[in-house]
């Protein structure tokens, strides 16, 4: 890494109804970005499916800035989909997916990308604390990092969101993952390489607000413990032959009950309440089969991650930027 002039740094920052924060994350992060040393960088913004004027306020900052560039697609598809298309469209030696809302710090990409260039391929922003979560949201954190840890092979490190610097040759690993359900912190962490942490304060939203309700969360949690873990799946066969372990003792008892003191006729509430409890575990265990099948539907189904309507851009910064100016097209996401 020795020409720093050639090295292109991207921001690759996903964009939902985030109009009232747009103007506040562009004043404070270009001028971060242009006091960096020897780099070049761009903007990848990805409007997913913005419903206000953030689009058009998109436009209108690239069509100033040749820097940024604007990546439209269809509909929201979710913020894991929009970071896979910004990830996919940056051009850069380096590549930085950051929140719109300025809850991650830019005044820490300097030194980020200065770890980067002492050798790190990622670079992990770690929230040293989350005072700005509510006890909630800190309370089910934690619980949900030491279930997923817990039952997963792959560790996510804790308080670590999308914000990080990854090399060139981790977007590409990265890049390799075909799969459609994207949980992004265990796809990050799966694909390894050399990595070094940096703290920092995670800072309240800017302005807006949060497009993750406590379901959208739950959900995002199930995401990540079936795409990494088939201890669930697995968990069934172990319950399943304690309770017949345990049954077929109980059966021996009641024959040799039998076979001394005779028929014994009344039972009825127990076997009543044991065919509706082990009615209920059935379900439960459906249910998690269930989950798993619905993921693998989804996979075979092989479906885009994303559909691209357009791009904007001002015309191609540096000569390094993967699309042409101003395409106007309908392409699937692509994958290799
Ligand atoms: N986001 C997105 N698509 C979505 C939801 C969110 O692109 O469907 C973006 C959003 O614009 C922001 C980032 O993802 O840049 C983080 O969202 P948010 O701040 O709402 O999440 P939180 O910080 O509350 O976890
Ligand atoms: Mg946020």
């Amino acid at each position: 890494m020795a020409n720093y002039e050639t090295q292109l740094v991207s921001l690759v920052v996903p964009f939902y109804n985030e109009s009232d924060a747009l103007q506040s994350f562009f004043t404070r992060v270009l001028p971060i970005l242009e006091s960096i040393p020897a780099t070049h960088f761009e903007i990848v913004c990805i409007n997913d499916g913005s419903t206000d004027d953030t689009l058009p306020r998109l436009v209108e900052m690239a069509r100033r800035d040749a820097r940024i560039r604007v990546i439209d697609l269809t509909r929201n598809f979710g913020k894991e989909a929009a970071l896979t298309a910004g990830i996919d469209e940056a051009a850069g030696d380096a590549v930085i997916p950051i929140d719109a809302d300025l809850q991650d710090p830019p005044e820490l990409i300097p030194t980020l990308v200065l770890r980067w260039r002492q050798g790190a391929d990622v670079v992990l922003a770690q929230r040293a604390r989350r005072t700005s979560d509510s006890l909630l949201k800190r309370v089910t954190a934690a619980a949900y990092y030491r279930v997923h840890n817990h039952l997963s092979d792959l560790k996510i490190p804790e308080n670590v969101g999308d914000f990080r610097l990854m090399d060139r040759a981790v977007v590409n690993a990265l890049k390799q993952l075909p799969e459609r359900h994207r949980f992004m912190k265990g796809l990050f962490a799966w694909v390894g390489f050399h990595t070094v942490t940096v703290q920092y304060e995670r800072m309240p939203r800017a302005a807006g607000k949060s497009k993750f309700s406590g379901w959208r969360l739950w959900n995002l949690a199930l995401e990540g413990i079936t795409s990494f873990s088939s201890v669930p799946l697995r968990s069934w066969t172990y319950l399943g032959t304690f309770i017949a372990m345990l049954a077929f003792c109980y059966g021996m008892y009641i024959v040799a009950r039998t076979l001394i003191l005779g028929v014994d006729v009344p039972g009825y509430a127990s076997v009543l309440s044991l065919l509706l409890f082990f009615g209920g575990v059935q379900l439960i265990g459906l249910g998690v089969v269930g989950e798993y099948i619905g993921r693998i539907y989804d996979e075979a189904k092989g479906r885009p991650i994303y559909l691209v309507k357009r791009r904007y851009q001002e015309r191609r910064p540096h000569g390094r930027a993967a699309g042409n100016g101003r395409v106007i097209s309908l392409v699937a996401g692509k994958r290799n």
